[in-house]
């Protein structure tokens, strides 16, 4: 049997392309955008002013179908809620809401959904749940963008993180199209700044990306002040150099006009001394850019250390010295363990982790 397409794989124009195919008005699909994915509606007819014959030629031939949770945690604080959807074929992903006082600007009342976009990651990085899973597909556009309605139906929301399961970037085109229905004003109507896409670097992807004519935000995780523990850190991140990578973060503050974050994870003992800070700040200097740093959160057999507060600090207050503006992801949601992939990983092997952490609150 195949598989019915899922309407919002498409986008608004070739929505639009398919129902002049059919003979209908092209004005027809933003009203169909507008009820699917601004108001959530996954059932055509629910469209009530579009005509019967065609409600029902869309539901012969078209899906809306939400992706099922498969489970729902909510973190003691009510803040933080994680949700588990079934990809089906076993497959699922994970997606987390937070209801997040600002963190270092603007909007008073944020609410962040934070996305995945692959099953699996391929990238290999060493300290992360949804890396040591290994790669099984790329998520369509519509399965990124059910993550957010799933969210949308309860509540508003005011940003998005790509910083779930997967590497963005490595599917880039399901990516973007899930980004414009995200922007469109006939979709989510998002601010194009209340989103950000997290990358592992991929560079000329981050061109691309760049050239796109959006004003997306970008964080390219870099953990590491040298090329050398780099390549220890993150398989596949042989092919580029930490210099490339600034680079074209570099090139995309200039084009788009955004600050870009550098992303930190902070392993114990092992990338987190104020030695490299130092070293780290000297390659970063310079450009609009700012670091985000991650203290690890503890995976099933990756074998390290969350450093202690205090080394997390001194080695903020290294950065700092050397001018640069470096904040510290603080922990949230540790009981439904919201770290990257890590929802996934309990589920799957029906075990609680030790420990967890959501990303998104920031301390100055
Ligand atoms: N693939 C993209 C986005 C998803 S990962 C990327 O790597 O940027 C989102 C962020 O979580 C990345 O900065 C990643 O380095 C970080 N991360 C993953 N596992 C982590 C862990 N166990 N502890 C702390 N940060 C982690
Ligand atoms: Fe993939 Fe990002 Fe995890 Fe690395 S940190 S394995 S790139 S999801």
């Amino acid at each position: 049997m195949v598989a019915m397409r899922h309407l919002l794989d498409l986008s608004l124009e070739e929505i639009g392309d398919t129902l002049v195919e059919w003979g209908e008005p092209r004005f027809r699909a933003t009203q169909i955008a507008q009820w699917a994915v601004h108001h959530g509606v996954t059932d055509f007819e629910a469209m009530t002013n579009l005509p019967a014959p065609l409600r029902a030629r869309l539901t012969v031939e078209f899906s809306l179908a939400p992706l099922p949770v498969i489970t729902a945690r909510t973190a003691d604080d009510g803040a933080t809620t994680k949700v588990l959807l079934d990809l089906g074929a076993g497959a699922a992903v994970e997606a987390v809401r937070m209801d997040y006082d600002p963190d270092e600007d603007e909007s008073p009342d944020r609410t962040t959904v934070c996305v995945s976009t692959q099953v699996g990651c391929a990238m290999g990085c060493s300290f992360c749940a949804t890396g040591q899973q290994g790669f099984t597909r790329n998520l369509r556009p519509s399965e990124i963008l059910a993550q957010v309605l799933h969210f949308t139906r309860e509540r508003r929301v005011t940003n998005i993180v790509f910083m779930g399961m997967g590497e963005p970037l490595a599917n880039y085109d399901a990516t973007l199209r899930a980004i414009r229905w995200m922007v469109h004003p006939d979709g989510l109507d998002l601010r194009q700044r209340g989103i950000t896409v997290s990358t592992v670097g991929l560079v000329r992807a981050i061109d691309r990306l760049a050239d796109e004519g959006l004003q997306v935000g970008l964080t390219v995780s870099l953990h590491a002040p040298d090329d050398e523990l780099r390549r220890r850190l993150i398989d596949t991140a042989r092919g580029t150099t930490i210099d490339e990578l600034v680079a074209a973060a570099k090139r995309y503050i200039e084009k788009r006009g955004r600050r870009v974050t550098f992303a930190y994870a902070l392993l114990d003992h092992v990338n987190d001394e104020p030695e490299q800070a130092t070293r780290l700040a000297r390659r970063i200097r310079g450009i609009q850019a700012h670091v985000n740093l991650i203290p690890y959160n503890p995976t099933a057999g990756a074998g390290l250390r969350r450093p202690s507060r205090e080394r997390v600090r001194a080695f903020q207050r290294a950065l700092q010295a050397e001018g640069i503006n470096a904040t510290v992801r603080i922990e949230r949601g540790q009981e439904i363990a919201a770290a990257c992939g890590q929802l996934r990983t309990d589920v799957m092997n029906e075990k609680t982790a030790p420990s967890g952490a959501a990303f998104a609150v920031i301390e100055p």
